[in-house]
C-alpha cells in the first residue's frame, strides 16, 4: 500500500459506534480516504445519510425487509444498494486498502474472514470473530498476507507497544478493565440490577451488546481469548487488571524486566486512527492526556467470584477443548434476553455455563480451522441457551 495515496476504505458495521467514530475520523481527513462500501442493519436512516454524504459505491444491509426503503431512498443516487446475508459478503469482496470489520458478533464471521481474501489490510473491531474462530481466522490472514490491526483498544495498544519488538521477547500482556458500572456491587446488590444501570457505562460510549459485556466483565473474558489468537501466546501470558479509570489500555511485560503501556483518554477513535494510519500516525480531535488533571491512577484484581463470566472465558482460553464458539454464542443470546427482560443480570453467566457443560461432548469432535463446524457450534449453542431461556 503506497503510504501517500488516496486509501480506500469499507465499513461493515458503519451504523455502530465503531462505524460512525470511523467516519468521524474519515470526515476530517477527507483528502486521505474514499469509502467504498459500507453495511449496516436496521437503521437505514442512518445508513442513507452516510452512503451520501461519503458518496460510496455500494450499501448493504444485512436486514432483506429493508431493502425497498433502502432503494428507494437511494433511488435518485448513483449508489448500488443490495440487502441480506449475501450482500453484507458482497460489500466484504469489494477490493480495498483498509476494510475495517465492526459487525457486532458472529454475524461478523463470515463478511470479515471474505474480507481477509480481498482488504489489503483488515482494522478488526469484531472480537466475536477471534473468540468464536481464532484459529481459523488467523490462519486465513496469514495465508492471504493480510494485515491485521486490532482496534480493541487494550489490543491497539498492545500492538503498538509491541512495534520493533519479537512476540518471543514477551512475557505478560495485562489488559486493562475498567470494572464496569457495578464494579463495587456486592453479589447481594448485583442480583437486582437492571439492564439500564448496565447500560450505563461508566467511561466508554459503546453499542448495547459490549455494553453488557463489560457490566458483566465477559467483555475483558473475550478479551482475553482475543488476545492470545492476535499475538500468538499462551494463556498463562495473557492476564487482565481492573483500573477504574481507563488511562493505561495495556501493559506489555518483557523478558529484561521492562514493561511498555499505552495511554489515551478512554475515546476508541484513538485506536481506530491508529488503525487506519498504521503504520503512520494521524491527526485526532483528542488532547493528549494530563497527568496533573488524572491525579491518580489506581488497580484492583478482576474478582471472578462477582463476575463469573470472567472466570467462564478464562476456563475457555485455558482448556484445550475448543468451545470459544459455544462461549460466544450462549453469551450473545444471554446478553440479548437480558436486554429484552427475559432473563435477569445474575442469569447470564448462569446460562453460559449450562450451555458450555452440555456442550461437552459435542465439542470434541469439531475441527477448529472448519468453517462450518464452528458455525454448526455456534448454532448448537444458541438453541441450547434458548431452550434454557
Ligand atoms: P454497535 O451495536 O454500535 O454496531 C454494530 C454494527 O453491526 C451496526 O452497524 C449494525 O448495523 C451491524 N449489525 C448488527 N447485526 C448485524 C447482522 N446480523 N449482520 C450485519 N450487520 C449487523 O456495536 P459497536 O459498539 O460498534 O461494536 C462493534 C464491534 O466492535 C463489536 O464486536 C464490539 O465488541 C467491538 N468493539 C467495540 C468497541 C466500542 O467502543 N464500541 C470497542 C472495542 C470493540
Ligand atoms: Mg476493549
Amino acid at each position: 500500500m503506497d503510504q501517500n495515496s488516496i486509501k480506500s476504505v469499507s465499513i461493515l458495521g458503519a451504523t455502530g459506534t465503531i462505524g460512525q467514530n470511523t467516519l468521524d475520523l474519515i470526515r476530517r481527513n477527507k483528502e486521505k480516504f474514499q469509502v467504498v462500501a459500507i453495511t449496516g442493519n436496521q437503521n437505514i436512516k442512518e445508513l442513507v445519510k452516510q452512503a451520501i454524504e461519503f458518496q460510496v459505491e455500494f450499501v448493504a444491509t444485512a436486514c432483506e425487509e429493508k431493502y425497498h426503503e433502502l432503494k428507494e431512498a437511494l433511488a435518485e443516487t448513483n449508489i448500488q444498494c443490495a440487502a441480506g446475508e449475501q450482500a453484507i459478503i458482497e460489500a466484504a469482496t469489494r477490493p480495498v486498502d483498509i476494510c475495517m470489520a465492526a459487525i457486532v458478533g458472529v454475524a461478523g464471521l463470515k463478511p470479515t474472514l471474505k474480507a481477509l481474501e480481498s482488504s489489503e489490510l483488515v482494522a478488526l473491531a469484531n472480537k466475536e470473530c477471534l473468540v468464536s474462530a481464532g484459529d481459523l481466522f488467523m490462519q486465513s490472514a496469514k495465508q492471504h498476507q493480510t494485515k491485521l490491526i486490532p482496534v480493541d483498544s487494550e489490543h491497539s495498544a498492545a500492538f503498538q507497544c509491541l512495534s520493533g519488538h519479537q512476540i518471543a521477547e514477551i512475557t505478560k500482556l495485562t489488559l486493562t478493565a475498567s470494572g464496569g458500572p457495578f464494579r463495587s456491587f456486592s453479589k447481594e446488590q448485583l442480583q437486582v440490577v437492571t439492564k439500564e444501570q448496565a447500560l450505563k457505562h461508566p467511561n466508554w460510549e459503546m453499542g448495547a451488546k459490549i455494553t453488557i459485556d463489560s457490566a458483566t466483565l465477559m467483555n475483558k473474558g473475550l478479551e482475553l481469548i482475543e488476545a492470545k489468537h492476535l499475538f500468538s501466546l499462551t494463556a498463562n501470558q495473557v492476564d487482565m487488571v481492573v483500573h477504574p479509570q481507563s488511562i493505561i489500555h495495556c501493559l506489555v511485560s518483557f523478558i529484561d524486566g521492562s514493561v511498555l503501556a499505552q495511554l489515551s483518554e478512554p475515546d476508541m477513535r484513538v485506536p481506530i486512527a491508529y488503525s487506519l494510519s498504521w503504520p503512520k500516525r494521524m491527526k485526532t480531535p483528542i488532547e493528549p492526556i494530563n497527568l496533573v488533571e488524572i491525579s491518580k491512577m489506581d488497580f484492583e484484581a478482576g474478582d471472578e467470584e462477582r463476575f463469573p463470566c470472567l472466570k467462564l472465558a478464562r476456563q475457555v482460553m485455558e482448556t484445550e477443548t475448543f468451545n470459544g464458539p459455544a462461549l460466544n454464542a450462549a453469551n450473545e443470546i444471554a446478553v440479548d434476553a437480558f436486554l429484552s427482560d427475559k432473563c435477569s443480570y445474575i442469569q447470564i453467566p448462569q446460562i453460559i455455563e449450562n450451555v458450555l457443560d452440555k456442550m461437552q461432548n459435542e465439542l470434541k469432535t469439531i475441527d477448529r480451522f472448519c468453517i462450518n463446524d464452528i458455525l454448526q457450534t455456534d448454532k448448537l449453542a444458541r438453541n441450547m441457551a434458548l431452550n434454557l431461556l
